[in-house]
C-alpha cells in the first residue's frame, strides 16, 4: 500500500528530539504560555518575515481572532460583508461566521482553484474585507488581490493554513527566471494585514495535536489577540475584554519549533515529488495541477481532476493507492451552511465533483512516486 501521508514515519524522524523537550518541560512544569511558545512565536514570526507571531489553539480559532481582533479594535463591525473564495475548507467561511461577520462567496479560477481576481468588481464596493486562501498550498494571485484590496480599501487577511513557507516571487530553479527582479521574495504570512496558520497534524508544518497562529505586523491587533486568546486577560484574573481559550499548547510549541528547522527541506522535496509526477503522468484522462515551477507552491496536496472519478478511484483501490479528496462537498452545499444554498456556483462544484488528491509527503520514497507514475499511466 503506498500510504497517503506517512505521519508516523514523519514524526520519527524528531523521536530522539522530541523527547528530550518532553523531558525538559516535565521538568520546568510550566505548561500554559511558557518558553516555548514565545520562542516558537519568535522563530516563526522570523521564518515568515513577520515583526510578530501569536500562538493559538487551531487555526480555525487564529483567523476568528484577527476578524474579532479587528472588530475589538473597532475597524470592522458586526455584519460587515467579508470576501472568501467558496473553493476553500469549511474553516474559513466558519471564522467570518464565528465573528459575526457576512461571508460573500466568490468563485475561483479553475486553473489555480484560489479566488479569481476577474470577478465582477461590483461585489467588493460594500466589502470590508478579503480572506485569500493558498489552496493546496500555492500562492493566491497575491498581487493582484492586493491591488483590489487597495482599490476598494479592505482588509486583506491570508488562510495560510497550507502554505507554510511557500514563497512569493521567489526564483525558477531553472534558467528561464519568472521573477521580476524588482520585486522582493517573501514568504506566506506576510502577504497581508494578518495571516493565519494551522498546525493540524497533516499540515506542512504540522504538530502532535492542534495548534495554530497568527503572523502580522500590526501592533495593535497582537496586542488585542493576546488578551482575546486568553479570557481577555494580561495579568492574571484581571479581565479587560471578553476573551477566549485559544492558546498554543507550550509542549506542541517545543515540537514546532524542531520540525520549524526541516520545513524547507520538506517542502523542497515536496515540489520535487510534484516535478516528478508533472514530467512522468502522461495520461489525457488526468488533468494535472498548474504549477509555475517556483517556491510559491509547496504542495500540501497534489489535486489531479478526472471525469469519471469513481472509476478513477477504484482503479486506485486496485493499485493500493491511498487517496484523499480536498474536499468532497463545497461549503454552499453542507447541511451547516444551508442558508448559503442559493448561491450559484457552478466552477466550485465543478471542481469539487472532479478532484482527487494523490499520495504526497516529504518522507515518500522514490520507489512509491514510480509506482504511481507507472500505474497512473496505465489507466
Ligand atoms: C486546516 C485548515 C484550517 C483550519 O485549521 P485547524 O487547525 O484544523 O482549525 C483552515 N483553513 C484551511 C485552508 C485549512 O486547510
Amino acid at each position: 500500500m503506498i500510504k497517503f501521508l506517512d505521519l508516523y514515519k514523519i514524526n520519527n524522524r524528531f523521536r530522539d528530539a522530541f523527547q528530550e523537550s518532553f523531558s525538559k518541560s516535565l521538568d520546568d512544569a510550566h505548561f500554559i504560555l511558557g518558553n516555548n511558545v514565545t520562542t516558537f512565536e519568535n522563530e516563526f514570526a522570523n521564518y515568515c518575515g513577520t515583526k510578530f507571531c501569536i500562538g493559538t489553539g487551531n487555526g480555525l480559532d487564529a483567523l476568528t481572532l484577527i476578524l474579532k481582533g479587528y472588530i475589538e479594535l473597532g475597524k470592522l463591525k458586526k455584519g460587515d460583508k467579508v470576501i472568501v473564495p467558496a473553493n476553500t475548507f469549511i474553516a474559513t467561511i466558519l471564522s467570518v461566521i464565528h465573528a459575526e461577520l457576512i461571508p460573500v462567496l466568490v468563485e475561483p479560477n479553475p486553473n489555480t482553484y484560489t479566488i479569481s481576481v476577474d470577478t465582477d468588481k461590483a461585489i467588493f464596493v460594500d466589502a470590508k474585507a478579503l480572506i485569500m486562501v493558498h489552496l493546496y498550498g500555492q500562492l493566491a494571485d497575491v498581487e493582484g488581490l492586493q491591488q483590489i484590496a487597495k482599490d476598494f480599501n479592505l482588509f486583506l487577511f491570508e488562510d495560510a493554513a497550507q502554505a507554510h513557507g511557500a514563497i512569493l516571487n521567489s526564483k525558477k530553479d531553472s534558467s528561464n527566471s519568472i521573477s521580476n527582479s524588482s520585486s522582493i521574495s517573501v514568504r506566506a504570512g506576510s502577504l497581508s494585514d494578518a495571516a493565519a496558520f494551522s498546525f493540524y497534524p497533516s499540515k506542512n508544518l504540522g504538530a502532535l495535536g492542534d495548534g495554530g497562529a497568527i503572523t502580522t505586523n500590526d501592533s495593535e491587533l497582537v496586542t488585542v489577540i493576546k488578551l482575546l486568546r486568553n479570557y481577555g486577560s494580561e495579568e492574571k484574573y484581571t479581565n479587560k475584554i471578553i476573551g477566549f481559550n485559544s492558546r498554543l499548547d507550550d509542549m506542541q510549541a517545543a515540537f514546532l519549533s524542531i520540525k520549524l528547522k526541516t520545513l524547507d527541506n520538506d517542502n523542497d522535496r515536496r515540489r520535487e515529488i510534484a516535478k516528478a509526477y508533472l514530467n512522468g503522468i502522461k495520461n489525457p484522462k488526468l488533468k494535472l495541477p498548474f504549477y509555475d515551477g517556483s517556491k510559491n507552491h509547496i504542495f500540501y496536496a497534489f489535486v489531479v481532476e478526472v471525469d469519471d472519478r469513481a472509476d478513477f478511484i477504484e482503479f486506485l483501490n486496485a493499485n493500493q493507492i491511498e487517496w484523499l479528496i480536498h474536499y468532497p462537498i463545497p461549503p454552499h452545499q453542507q447541511e451547516a451552511l444551508r442558508s448559503f444554498s442559493h448561491f450559484n456556483l457552478p466552477l466550485t462544484e465543478n471542481i469539487h465533483k472532479r478532484i482527487i488528491s494523490l499520495p504526497m509527503s516529504p518522507v515518500m520514497i522514490d520507489k512509491d512516486i514510480q509506482s504511481v507514475i507507472s500505474a497512473l499511466n496505465t489507466y
